[in-house]
């Protein structure tokens, strides 16, 4: 059999996404590979492909042993003998799966770091073939990145211990310059063949909201999206107990997830979720790392994170399947003010020297400014993630919410001359909020204390806002106009290109949403279709009638229902209403091992609900 012929049989898919090939044919040439690709592209395949067609056994290294769990589960289910080794299993169930292991029962083996240097292990390893060794979340070997793991320089050591040195493939989605050459020259990689695919997710829809009250937007949102699986961030376990309360009041399916709750209920709550017991999530960012739900439809945040990194990763959880998917984060300023005392008052690594301390601090401090001007920014939201992850877009996307609204373009040179002014003036001694006071002229015990009455620039924006004065230093912030220090008082100075302004060589323009009275909660449309628009009324009872059988068989065989099969698959059954063999395998998703595991309920329950007439059940031609 061939790649095309695995992915077919195994995973139930017709072709390769982009990259995903590249990667297969360099592995399959003995040539070793990174891949830089974001969250939901399809990492797994591009190992677990080549994984079934070289010789000997693949290893897959990686720090979620939640996920181990449920890779393995996902490969068995899919007819491919797989196995994992880490700290959940007593030492008698390692050894038994050791033994199993050295009698060649499987393909794929997972293995946390720390099981590397074992002697145990290492006696398997040794002696058996062991064809690749595969390196997942490969920025933990990154001392740069945010997830540093020190066990993972186990993994170089390891490899060399082996007789025969096995192909090497590593994969990441954290993207940054110093991450990859870091995992190159830590992993110690043969001329590895790098692919780094674009980091869009086109079926995400991106949104800030600045609703009027956070728990308002949540309710509606929810109440409008029934059925579906969302998770709901929050910056704090505070924060996470209101959300929770406010859903279980409202009737909702909702499990909660944070450090503060026992690790049984943790374990309990992540379960009922990822089984769609409780399809609703609010938890903090602890929760997350290694849960492979694909069915997730949307990520509200309902507080800003800290970083666009942590941003793109948690919204990213959104839409794994590939189905269109909504990241909505709700802004308000305060969210800001406590993610900035958070930095402030983290506890420092006692493993760095001051110096570093005051560098990760700084480092801390752009990325909170970053992820504040995504909130600010009223560009494309895409593009504006794109660009900070290092890639050049063409245009704005059509297909997020600033894409979505209408703006004015608005002329404001004069008045930036002005906030020109007053920081060159103030020698750069102030922060934003003392600036924007002096402009507006207000008359506050501080601005009295500093004197503020007596300098010229005092009142100089008298009749604007003090909103659109903060507005329009942000917008100056963003384009290089201003900037401020990187100490924790952020004092603003004048920019480089500020003289431009200031001689009149630059015009300054900023986009304004146009105030139209928008109604209340009236829901924006993405651009792209959800199943929804997709399925007319008979298709979408159709779905929901095979959902019910996913359950029943996922409950029956203790899966989660995803790992029967996807959302997308069901949908696309409902598209296709396969009623024979042949048909069932042409749907995307199904392969020949879950045909024979499942194929025939489906098929039956379709042929059932159809009364054996095939009728459109989908728009569109
Ligand atoms: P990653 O590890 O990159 O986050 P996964 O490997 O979990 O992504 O893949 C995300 C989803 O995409 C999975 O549901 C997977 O089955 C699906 N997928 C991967 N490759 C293909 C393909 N070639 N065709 C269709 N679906 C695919
Ligand atoms: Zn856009």
């Amino acid at each position: 059999m061939d790649k095309y012929g695995v992915l077919k049989k195994y995973f139930g898919y017709d072709s390769f996404r982009e990259g995903q090939e590249l990667l297969i044919d360099s592995i399959l040439a003995g040539r070793d590979v990174l891949g830089i690709m974001p969250t939901g592209a399809g990492k797994s395949i591009c190992y677990q492909v080549p994984a079934l067609l070289l010789p000997g056994i693949t290893l897959v290294i990686s720090p979620l042993i939640s996920l181990m769990k449920d890779q393995v589960q996902a490969l068995n289910h899919a007819g491919i003998h797989a196995a994992y080794i880490n700290s959940s299993l007593s030492e008698n169930q390692i050894r038994q799966a050791l033994r199993l292991a050295a009698g060649g029962r499987y393909k794929i083996i997972y293995v946390a770091p720390e099981r590397l240097e074992t002697w145990e292990f290492l006696a398997f390893a040794r002696q058996a073939q062991i064809s690749m060794v595969t390196v997942d979340e490969a920025h933990c070997i990154s001392q740069w990145g945010q997830d540093f793991r020190p066990s993972y320089l186990k993994i170089v050591r390891f490899v060399k211990e082996l007789s025969e040195r096995p192909v090497v493939s590593a994969f990441t989605a954290t993207a940054t310059a110093v991450v990859k050459e870091d995992i190159q020259c830590v992993l110690d990689l043969k001329a590895p063949q790098v692919l780094l695919t674009g980091f869009d997710r086109k079926n995400l829809y991106f949104a800030v909201e600045k609703p009027k009250t956070k728990d308002g937007f949540l309710k509606d949102y929810i109440a409008r999206h029934p059925g579906e699986s969302g998770i709901i961030y929050c910056a704090t376990r505070k924060n996470v107990e209101k959300v929770y309360g406010l859903l279980k009041q409202a009737g909702l399916p909702a499990a909660r997830y944070h450090a503060g709750l026992s690790t049984e209920e943790r374990k309990e709550n992540q379960e009922d979720f990822i089984y769609d017991r409780l399809p609703l999530m609010a938890a903090t960012n602890a929760f997350g790392m290694g849960i492979d739900k694909s069915n997730v439809r949307y990520v509200i945040h309902y507080n800003m994170p800290q970083s666009m990194e942590n941003y793109y990763q948690e919204a990213g959880r959104a839409g794994r399947d590939g189905e269109p998917s909504e990241c909505i984060l709700l802004y308000s300023a305060q969210d800001v003010m406590v993610n900035r005392f958070l930095i402030e008052n983290k506890e420092p690594n006692p493993e760095y020297g001051p110096e570093e301390i005051l560098a990760i601090r700084e480092q801390d401090e752009r990325r909170l400014n970053a992820m504040n001007y995504y909130c600010m920014t009223t560009g494309c939201l895409r593009e504006y993630i794109l660009r900070y992850f290092g890639e050049n877009t063409a245009a704005a996307c059509g297909h997020c919410s600033n894409c979505q609204k209408e703006f004015i373009r608005l002329d404001v040179t004069e008045e930036a001359k002005k906030v020109i002014a007053c920081v060159k003036e103030c020698r750069g001694r102030y922060g934003s909020h003392v600036i924007a006071g002096i402009l507006r002229g207000s008359n506050t015990a501080k601005l009295r204390e500093y004197r503020a009455q007596e300098r010229e620039s005092y009142g100089s924006l008298p009749e604007l806002s003090e909103a659109r004065v903060k507005q329009l230093i942000n917008h100056m912030l963003m384009e290089g106009l201003l900037y401020t220090t990187k100490d924790k008082y952020a004092l603003l100075k004048a920019g480089e290109r500020s003289e431009e302004v200031l001689e009149g060589r630059l015009q300054v323009v900023m986009r304004l949403p146009k105030e139209k009275p928008q109604e209340a909660g009236e829901p924006k449309k993405p651009a792209q279709k959800r199943k929804s628009d997709i399925l007319n009324s008979r298709g979408l009872d159709l779905f929901d009638k095979l959902r019910e059988l996913r359950l029943v068989i996922a409950r029956e065989e203790s899966v989660p229902p995803y790992i029967v099969f996807s959302d997308k698959t069901l949908v696309d059954m409902c598209v296709k209403l396969p009623f024979s063999r042949e048909e069932m395998l042409s749907v995307n998703g199904v392969g020949e091992n879950k045909y024979q595991k499942y194929g025939q309920r489906f098929q039956e329950a379709v042929y059932g609900y159809m009364e054996g007439r095939k009728e459109k059940l989908y728009f569109g031609e």
